[in-house]
């Protein structure tokens, strides 16, 4: 049997070069190897648990994600994609695992704290925001995924799944299957900082270049971007470290790039020796990230517009996989139900 790979993204606007590297790539180099049984969802319900009050927000995400997803090269001929509110089924395993979680376990998820903090929430937490790790275990156990690539961020969300698998196992026999995470092997890729310097690209802090971005956009970002402030002469040395510039190339740079449009280097040790000599001004260095970065956003414009013209097609898209992906999370559900026994009208079970 085809191993299973499952990853959804927060409909709470476009996504940008951080998603990409963390974990669009690696999907679309899943599902090229045709080797995996792979899901990818829009996670509609979990982007609610923080915007409640603007579903608005949710609404038009979703398609602007699902778009996303198409101009990246997902392909839904090889991959399952569903929408997370239509699979009422995730609601009820997300029941039953809140009776394997505590409180306090929750609360002290590291990546709960600083979302929390983030968003000002204070002891006002909404009770499905905090409990969203719950429901997100509920999502990756009904597809019995083996395989859930992600950014660093999700590493504590994957092992309070895992706790849940465990637990549940223990008490009911073995019926859910533990996933593992992936990480991109590179590590300016498992969180790519944004443009501004801080730790993460992050759509709530206005600091990315999305997918979408127009040439004229990207060329201003890039350009603007966060490099040494004390570099301010070309001869001056230029520091590497927190340089948000050599992080990007870090994550996108590869020898063929430099073949193609910076031969003068043969790679981007000696691209960074130079930088740190003095002498290499930020103007090349960053038009050298723009064509890269061009380069692979090019071809994900004109896939976005030809499906901007075809919307029906990615609705329809959505709708098929959603039903197909149900049927999946009903059989894992009745295996639950059977399992906690309250089958009590099952003729064969009783
Ligand atoms: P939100 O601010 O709504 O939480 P987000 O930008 O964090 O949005 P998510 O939908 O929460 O995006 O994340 C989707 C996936 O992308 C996750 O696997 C996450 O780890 C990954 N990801 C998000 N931002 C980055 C980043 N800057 N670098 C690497 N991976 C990232
Ligand atoms: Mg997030």
């Amino acid at each position: 049997m085809k191993k299973v790979i499952l990853t959804g993204d927060r409909p709470t606007g476009k996504l940008h070069l951080g998603h990409y590297v963390g974990s669009l790539k690696s999907r679309v180099m899943f599902q090229n190897t045709g080797n995996y049984d792979m899901y990818v969802f829009i996670a509609d319900l979990q982007a609610l648990t923080d915007n409640a009050r603007n579903p608005e927000k949710i609404r038009n995400s979703l398609l602007e994600v699902a778009l996303d997803y198409l101009a990246v090269g997902l392909d839904p001929n090889k991959i399952t994609f569903f929408v997370q509110s239509q699979i009422p089924e995730l609601t009820e395993l997300t029941i039953h695992y809140m009776n394997l979680v505590t409180l306090a376990r929750l609360k002290r998820n590291p990546t709960i704290k600083t979302e929390i903090n983030e968003r000002g929430f204070k002891e006002a937490v909404p009770v499905g925001f905090l409990t969203y790790p719950i429901s997100q275990a509920a999502d990756i156990t009904a597809f019995k995924a083996d395989l859930v690539p992600v950014g660093d961020d999700q590493l504590p969300l994957i092992e309070q799944c895992k706790e849940i698998v465990h637990t549940f196992n223990n008490l009911y026999g073995n019926i859910l299957k533990e996933p593992e995470a992936v990480l991109a092997d590179n590590k300016a890729c498992t969180r790519l900082p944004g443009i501004d310097g801080k730790a993460k690209m992050s759509k709530s802090l206005n600091n990315c270049i999305y997918l979408s971005d127009t040439k004229e956009e990207v060329k201003n970002k890039v350009m603007s971007m966060y490099t040494d402030p004390n570099h301010i002469r070309v001869e001056d040395p230029g520091k590497i470290e927190g340089n948000t510039v050599f992080t990007y190339l870090d994550a996108f740079a590869t020898d063929e790039h430099f073949k193609k449009y910076l031969p003068e280097y043969k790679n981007l040790d000696e691209l960074k020796e130079h930088y740190q000599r003095g002498g290499l001004g930020d103007v090349k260095v960053k038009k050298f990230l723009l064509a890269i970065i061009e380069e692979l956003l090019e071809p994900m414009r004109e896939r976005r517009a030809y499906y901007k013209e075809h919307i029906d097609l990615v609705y329809n898209m959505l709708e098929e996989g959603s039903k197909k992906a149900r049927k999946v999370a009903q059989n894992t559900l009745k295996e639950v139900r059977d399992a906690i026994g309250i089958n009590y009208f099952d003729k064969k079970a009783n």
